[in-house]
């Protein structure tokens, strides 16, 4: 599959951002998002892994296998919702992100959320709850509480004047390794099924 690195759509501000750091010069692909463009829900997760870099894909690896099954368990799929990443690189052997990074990388995220103007935003894990949390500032996201006391738990955020449900969700990945985390997942998913009904 030929790199879509020198595609002419990326030739836009936050673009240029990603652009110029290292991460992509290191990345074979840029991974966008996926799923449904038109969706009410976007979910947020850290950076691509190995697969989504080859792809050009989010969550199509291990990570993105358990989150089509555990949408299916609630009766959604992609359809329902798109699905994007903070970083739009992988960051080698799939290290943390850098605050460096995040604040290259999270303006194009912010792009697309004007964009799609979803209603609820799922945030999986620490790095993608953090950063909205913080209400995007990146330097303030190490003092934001982390996942495992945040989960489910329901909070008002602003994006661009945009009023958004911000609902924290244990990441994909995480449960394939601590699968006693699916029931909360499961639960925290019906509060997300609420709000969808609600708007
Ligand atoms: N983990 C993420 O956070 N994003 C992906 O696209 C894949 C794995």
């Amino acid at each position: 599959m030929e790199s879509n690195k020198k595609s002419p759509e990326f030739n836009f501000y936050e673009a240029a951002l990603v652009k110029r750091t290292p991460l992509f010069q290191d990345c074979k692909n840029i991974v966008v998002g996926g799923g449904n463009p038109k969706a009410q829900i976007l979910f947020v997760g850290e950076a691509p892994g190995r697969n989504e870099d080859e792809q050009g894909i989010p969550f199509c690896g291990a990570a993105g296998k358990n989150l089509d099954k555990l949408l299916n368990e609630v009766n959604l799929s992609m359809d329902d919702i798109y699905i994007a990443n903070i970083l739009k690189c992988r960051p080698p052997q799939n290290r943390d992100p850098t605050t460096e990074e995040i604040k290259a990388h999270a303006p194009w995220l912010l792009k697309q959320i004007k964009e799609m103007q979803p209603k609820i935003i799922c945030s999986l894990g620490n790095y993608a709850t953090k950063f909205f949390l913080a209400k995007t500032n990146v330097n303030e996201m190490k003092n934001q509480p982390g996942i495992t006391s945040i989960h489910g738990k329901v909070q008002d955020i602003e994006i661009n004047g945009i009023k958004i449900k911000l609902i924290p969700l244990f990441h994909p990945a995480a449960i394939i390794y601590k699968r006693e985390l699916t029931p909360l997942w499961l639960k925290d998913m019906e509060i997300v099924k609420e709000y969808c009904k609600k708007n």
